[in-house]
């Protein structure tokens, strides 16, 4: 102890912080086993639980043949994250397998390779080199793991990076034309009002049209024909066969629950005729309508929610997004939007405040999970005089994914992987600002 005492105080000190900031990490790294990523698949129904113990709280059960990827075990217990959810599953119903086994099938996409692209024989970037795909040439992919594509070119199949290559605007991949017409005929849309409130289900498209009853919170209804949407009323069928019109600010897609929750209004930029930005005929409409609705499915039984937009065929106006939001006691609104710019040398994301201490900070919170979790460069939050702003009660923010005029980021944009990161970055800053 003498000994000690002799030491300079500063390295004491020092010493001490050291020993207090290992202790908890030492005592829990000491049971447990780290090593390198390896994927599984279940053998069997799983219980994911909170804890190393079958008597542990259980999560949620995973189902036979999920792929699983884990980096930790404690004695026969590995950490893996399922749904949403992270615990522990037995490893005597876990067996390894292929990391590209474990990736995700979608419709036949058509590419265009944005630079020379290594094909390799395996979704990372040291597995072996096949061949190199010239820039500009079209591939076709229908399976991918995180972001990397499979593909066949040249009589060899294997995998490129996903960060270059761009939806090409002919065969498959071509965007719903401008006309399309998406409606919401038959489709199911719930009452979002207060709890213990109702809605007037009424004869007209008119607040002066007779009452035929009232709907209270989460009744559902079939919208008879959405596109006829005359001075906010929409024409609806209840379950109990009773037809009328209601106001469609208050209908949402997604079921509020029983008692209120915060009130979370996404308002994908631009639709319809307005495209918003565009480059290579990709449009921000369709980019903004794709991260929403993956935010929508992250954030829906979390909050409840109303979308200003549920399609790329509709533009409400600016004023009309505000009023969706202030029809309701809306906690946040999120307008969702692309950049561009003339210089092609402009790149990162931003994300804008018009009032109040909420607004700044959920503009924080959204700016530093989309430069995280997506990698873009910072460009920081600002004051925003914009109308959907301005006009808009709830603690509002603009969020500036990218820029569709840059490279780099209309890479991302575009990428269905990346498109997954925005919304998980958006849904865990709205969740933090709740
Ligand atoms: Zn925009």
């Amino acid at each position: 102890m003498k000994k000690f005492i002799a030491l300079p105080v500063i390295i004491l000190v020092s010493c001490l912080l050291f020993s207090f900031a290992l202790t908890p990490y030492s005592v829990s790294a000491a049971s447990g086993t780290t090593f390198s990523k390896t994927t599984y698949q279940t053998l069997d129904l799983l219980n994911l639980r909170t804890s190393t113990s079958m008597s542990s709280k259980k999560l949620l059960a995973i189902p036979k043949g999920k792929y699983l990827v884990s980096t930790y075990k404690e004695g026969t217990w590995y950490k893996v994250s399922y749904s949403g959810k992270t615990g522990y599953v037995a490893g005597a119903y876990l067996k390894k397998v292929d990391p590209m086994l474990a990736g995700t099938t979608f419709a036949k996409t058509n590419y265009i390779t944005l630079d020379a692209l290594n094909l390799r024989s395996s979704g990372s970037s040291t597995a072996s080199k096949l061949l190199t795909i010239p820039k500009g040439k079209v591939v076709t992919s229908s399976y991918r793991v995180d972001n990397w594509y499979k593909l066949s070119y040249g009589g060899k199949t294997g995998y490129v990076s996903g960060s270059y290559l761009k939806k090409s605007a002919s065969g498959s991949a071509s965007l719903p034309p401008q006309s399309a017409v998406v409606d919401y005929t038959g489709t199911k849309m719930y009452v979002l009002v207060p709890a213990m409130t109702s809605v007037t289900l009424r004869s007209g498209a008119s607040s002066l049209s007779s009452s035929i009853g009232t709907l209270p919170r989460g009744t559902a209804v079939t919208v008879s024909n959405y596109l006829h949407k005359t001075r906010g009323f929409v024409p609806v069928r209840t379950n109990d066969g009773r037809s009328g019109y209601v106001e469609a600010t208050y209908l949402s897609l997604f079921q509020p629950s029983m008692s209120n929750r915060p009130l979370v209004v996404l308002d994908p930029g631009h639709g319809g005729h307005d495209v918003g930005a565009a480059r290579y005929g990709i449009y921000e409409r369709d980019i903004v309508m794709s991260v929403t609705k993956l935010l929508a499915s992250r954030l829906a039984g979390k909050v409840d929610l109303k979308l200003t937009r549920y399609t790329n065929d509709y533009y409400p106006s600016l004023s009309e997004r505000s009023w969706i939001s202030n029809a309701h006691k809306t906690n946040l609104f999120v307008s969702i939007h692309v950049n561009a710019s003339t210089s092609t040398a402009a790149y990162g994301a931003e994300n804008f405040y018009y009032r109040g201490t909420s607004s700044v900070n959920l503009a924080r919170k959204l700016q530093q999970n989309v430069v995280s979790t997506a990698g873009l460069r910072d460009r920081g939050i600002r004051f925003g005089n914009l109308a959907v702003l301005r006009g808009t009660n709830a603690p509002a923010v603009l969020t500036e994914l990218g820029f569709l005029s840059n490279a780099s980021d209309r890479s991302k944009l575009v990428s269905p992987y990346y498109q997954e990161r925005f919304a998980d970055a958006l849904a865990n800053g709205i969740l933090s600002s709740l």
